[in-house]
């Protein structure tokens, strides 16, 4: 069996993180909701999203999301590049466990990407809860490499 070779150190998680939020649309309401509640957190730091998801939280919060293309587009491949490319340091993904989507492909290779880069990530609310409420949120953090 080959061993898969990472032949450099991942660079810590800055201070101001740049946050990824997706959310399928059973998803889009609850995303949208937790997001206002937590506006303050999330506006400290920068906002990336695929597009109807980074649309919708621009009203919600009053601040600028980049956006990628929409999910089913490619958006969360391009999500996943960033996170190859060190330029995103967390994943709020809502994902939807009762809808099948035509993207299914994409959804579970950005949840590989994001693991296999040590990122945090969270699925749902309460994931979101316990990562927008850590001190780490705010602070460098020092991730693994991915090893082989
Ligand atoms: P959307 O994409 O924000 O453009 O709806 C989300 C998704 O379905 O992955």
């Amino acid at each position: 069996m080959s061993t898969i070779v990472f032949d450099h150190q991942l660079a810590p998680l800055p201070e101001r993180k740049r946050i990824a939020l997706v959310a399928h649309d059973g998803k889009k309401k609850d995303l949208c909701s937790w997001a206002k509640i937590n506006r303050d957190a999330l506006a400290a730091h920068e906002l990336i999203a695929t597009g109807t998801t980074g649309s919708l939280l621009e009203q919600v919060l009053g601040c600028p999301v980049m956006k990628c293309a929409s999910g089913p587009l490619g958006g969360d491949q391009q999500i996943g590049a960033m996170i190859v490319a060190e330029k995103i340091d967390i994943l709020l993904f809502f994902w939807d466990p009762l809808t099948a989507q035509p993207h299914d492909p994409d959804v579970k290779a950005l949840l590989r990407i994001a693991a296999l880069y040590d990122i945090p990530i969270a699925c749902n609310r309460a994931s979101a809860d316990f990562i927008v409420t850590s001190q780490l949120l705010s602070r460098p953090y020092a991730r693994q490499a991915p090893t082989g």
